[in-house]
């Protein structure tokens, strides 16, 4: 069997060594906490991920817990769901998003999914055609790109530009639209910026899309995880200048990630989705695939509708001081700019000046570095696009954050030229 598996390419793993650009982000967080090393005796810290709900400060409201024991104490929700998921559970999505949006969506707009990844792949796939392609944020969440790779969907990127709170480049999206382009993606609020876009620019990029006549699908995973002085407005808000796809779940709002529930909507006053048979192919797609656990549908109406407004309060109020104590940190350190403080979600992008530092030729290097010296892990800007660049994720509880910021201080004094 042995000789047949190796024949057929199955002759170990890909190494990963300095080039983390092919590899995920779990696996580049992975490689650099395998560096760290063993002679340290100070806890090693992780700004890597965004899952802050390993901490006791994130933990999800006790309104989402109850939810989930009495869905399943109550044993009503131990068959299959049906495609695209429960009723109750859609209608409550509708709802939960029709808030904030000047029409009504309909339960029929919704679909659950395992997660928001699950929904990306989905609306990969559903747009797979031979000839087309879709346009991908740079930097961005490079997720896309795998799930666009496996099932042959082509993809072309365009930048977010830092001088302008990560804004979409709309010129590059215009040059780099063909006839074949049918979509293009945004994240709002941002990953890996932590940017939040202004309604201005949100109807500037639903005027775009109208006009190369392509749909935007907004993954809005980090909706309403919003600290800056702008307010969360969904694409879907635009809906009727351009069909949107919301992407999202409770992952991050709710702090519960394993729980593993999303959703794939359909924000399309106008209708033209359902005329070209989008819908029809999301069902089609979902058919086959996996569906989020019965019983994590039937507590969403409860989780959406009665979580108090002082949960939502606290996460945002402790996001908000971590995002400023880093941003004044972080000025302290003469080899890493900032072009724009975090106003939502949960990472910064920072610039890193290799050219100030003795021993470093790029942003891997000196991730690997910093795992090896200081016990701490930070992502290398390449991971998601952009070289020379760090993602960090601010997250985490504050003794961790402050430690952390810390230690990169200390690398990079030890690490800074000689003027
Ligand atoms: C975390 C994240 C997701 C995945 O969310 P899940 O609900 O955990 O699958 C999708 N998009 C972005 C931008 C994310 O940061």
């Amino acid at each position: 069997m042995e000789s047949k598996l190796k024949k057929l390419g199955f002759q170990g793993s890909e190494k990963l060594k300095t080039a983390p650009l092919k590899h995920s982000i779990k696996s580049v967080v992975k490689f650099l906490k395998e560096n760290i090393s063993e002679d340290d005796h100070r806890p090693a810290i992780s700004l890597g991920l965004g899952d802050p709900s390993c901490f006791n400060c994130f933990r999800t409201t006790t309104v989402a817990e109850d939810a989930i024991v009495e869905a399943v104490r109550s044993a009503k929700f131990n068959s299959y769901a049906p495609t695209g998921g429960i009723f109750i559970a859609r209608r409550a999505i509708a709802e939960y998003l029709s808030n904030d949006l000047p029409y009504q969506l309909s339960p029929d707009d919704v679909y659950v999914t395992v997660g928001c990844k699950h929904a990306m792949e989905v609306m990969v796939k559903v747009l797979a055609r031979s000839e087309a392609n879709i346009l991908l944020p740079s930097p961005g969440y490079r997720i896309y790109e795998t799930f666009a790779n496996s099932h042959h969907l082509e993809f072309r990127h365009f930048d977010l530009l830092p001088e302008k709170g990560w804004e979409v480049d709309l010129d590059a999206v215009e040059a780099i639209a063909d006839e074949n382009t049918i979509a293009m993606v945004i994240i709002n609020p941002g990953n890996p910026c932590g940017s939040v876009y202004s309604s201005e620019h949100l109807k500037k990029i639903a005027e775009t899309a109208r006009k190369l006549g392509i749909l935007v699908i907004a993954d809005e995973v980090y909706g309403h995880i919003v600290f800056g002085s702008k307010p969360f407005v969904p694409m879907s808000f635009f809906g009727s200048t351009a069909p949107v796809i919301t992407l999202g779940s409770i992952s991050k709002r709710w702090m519960v990630p394993g729980w593993r529930l999303g959703w794939l909507v359909t924000s399309d006053p106008t209708g033209l989705l359902k005329k070209c048979g989008i819908a029809d192919s999301i069902t089609n797609v979902l058919n086959p695939s996996p569906i989020s656990p019965t019983f994590v549908q039937a507590a969403v109406p409860k989780i959406l509708e009665k979580t108090t407004e002082d949960f939502f309060s606290k996460t945002i109020d402790l996001l908000r001081s971590a995002s400023d104590f880093c941003y004044d940190k972080l000025k302290e350190i003469p080899c890493i700019t900032c072009p724009q403080k975090a106003e939502g979600a949960m990472f910064v992008m920072v610039k890193l000046k290799v050219s100030l530092l003795d021993d470093v030729e790029d942003d891997t290097e000196f991730c690997l570095k910093l795992a090896k010296e200081e016990s701490l892990v930070i992502l290398p800007g390449l991971t998601v696009g952009l070289k020379n660049w760090l993602r960090i994720t601010f997250a985490v509880e504050h003794s961790s954050l402050e430690d952390g910021l810390g230690r990169l201080k200390a690398f990079c004094q030890r690490h800074a030229k000689e003027p």
